[in-house]
């Protein structure tokens, strides 16, 4: 989640929100199939606006009775500096009104008390201007509805359900990973996604090579026929300098290879993101003016005060605390086998006892303790003795469980099926 991140070169995320916009503008445009004739203009649409959701009332009756009213519906837009009474008067709706359908619905009526300018709200009232009902799209999968009653006002939501779709797409590097995503059709999240599944096993900045290539399976949400966002990546394949690497997800959330190996490390090779080794890891380190050996125990990763520093695997924190040569310190216990230290912190954000997860942020960098600098001075103990936190081989993650290892590499043959099969296609339609 974010090795490989620090990896990449400057200018990397200057990249991603320049393109990003493009990309969301691509998905948002409607797939090969006959939902192009929607009943808005989908290519009008702006990224990062909210949108009212087309609802079909006849499919969907507001009241559950054959004789369901047609409304007439209005619209108003919450704009900035708005509260449901000011909405109420441009409606046309009396505050006696408003005070009697928040008296009906009760705590019931927080979502409404708490709309966002941009968000719309649709009125229906009858011929004498009494209000019937009130739509609110509260997200592109949550409808609120105020119905009236037998004289009250009553709410009722409407989730509309989440429509997977799966999607396919390959493509082949021709200068870095991004772009050959972008030129493949992926989002900024789904080629994020991929990255992180193989950061352990791939340098994305350094080690990708002209001709390298990938292929993926990966989900897209859609509402009512309209592509919401994309979802989980299902299974990929890269192939980087001659080595096929395949990963499949299983229920857990977690990636594996189609055998059921994990494709994360127990650790990260580095807790933060850093400008530079200040110091290498050196158990015969001479002490300048006493000539005597002086071990440096660990790796120091220069970079600037306040830089997030991260659990490098799980485990359990033993030690918070603070002293004159270690500054802010943090010591976490990982298994039996395992202790990693963190020194030199500014800030210590999680306490002694606590339970922390590979990648969660511990503290921040500092220059506390006796140094010349701010960095960080990471240790790697293993069994009690120091080993160099570069070289150390790192132990797998867990595998898939036992009980569920044969569903998974049924379902994992499947998915790598799928995945090759979509590539042939692909292949034979160049
Ligand atoms: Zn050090």
């Amino acid at each position: 989640m974010l090795q490989h991140f620090q990896a990449l070169p400057k200018g990397h995320k200057i990249l991603v929100s320049g393109i990003s916009a493009l990309l969301a503008l691509a998905l948002l445009l409607p797939s090969e199939d006959a939902e192009a004739t929607r009943d808005h203009d989908l290519e009008k649409l702006k990224i990062g606006e909210r949108y009212p959701l087309v609802v079909n009332v006849e499919s969907r009756p507001l009241v559950e009775s054959d004789t369901a009213p047609q409304y007439a519906w209005h619209t108003e837009t919450v704009k900035s500096g708005d509260s449901l009474a000011k909405l109420f008067d441009r409606a046309g709706l009396s505050a006696r009104t408003l005070h009697d359908m928040l008296a009906n619905l009760g705590a019931k009526a927080k979502p409404l008390t708490e709309l966002r300018p941009g968000e719309k709200l649709d009125f229906a009232k009858d011929e004498n201007g009494t209000l019937l009902a009130i739509r609110y799209a509260m997200s592109r999968t949550q409808i609120l509805n105020v119905v009236k009653q037998d004289g009250n006002y009553q709410l009722q939501s409407d989730t509309i359900p989440v429509e997977h779709r799966e999607q396919f797409a390959t493509g082949t590097i021709t200068s870095n990973f991004w772009n050959a995503g972008v030129r493949a059709g992926l989002s900024p999240a789904v080629i994020d996604g991929i990255a992180n599944i193989f950061g352990y096993d791939i340098d994305f900045a350094l080690e990708l090579r002209h001709g390298d290539s990938f292929a993926v399976l990966y989900q897209q949400d859609y509402v009512d026929g309209d592509f919401v966002s994309d979802g989980d990546i299902l299974a990929v394949s890269f192939t980087n300098q001659g080595i096929t690497y395949n990963a499949v997800r299983h229920s857990d959330g977690n990636y594996y290879t189609p055998n059921g190996q994990s494709l994360r490390k127990a650790f990260l090779r580095s807790p933060v993101s850093y400008k530079y080794i200040s110091s290498s890891f050196n158990p015969r380190r001479l002490h300048p003016v006493t000539g005597r050996v002086r071990p440096h125990n660990g790796i120091d990763y220069a970079a600037a005060v306040g830089t997030p520093v991260y659990a490098s695997g799980d485990g359990r924190v033993v030690k918070s605390g603070y002293s004159s040569l270690n500054g802010n310190y943090i010591f976490i216990k990982h298994g039996e086998q395992f202790v990693t230290k963190y020194l030199h912190l500014s800030k210590r954000l999680v306490a002694a006892g606590m339970k922390v997860r590979q990648g969660q942020t511990i503290g921040k960098v500092g220059a506390t303790g006796r140094v010349t600098g701010p960095h960080l001075h990471y240790e790697f103990l293993v069994n009690g003795v120091h080993r160099n936190p570069r070289t150390v081989p790192l132990p797998e993650a867990a595998p898939v469980p036992k009980a569920e290892l044969a569903d998974f590499r049924t379902q994992a043959q499947d998915m790598m099926a799928r995945l090759s099969n979509q590539k042939r296609i692909m292949l034979a339609m160049k």
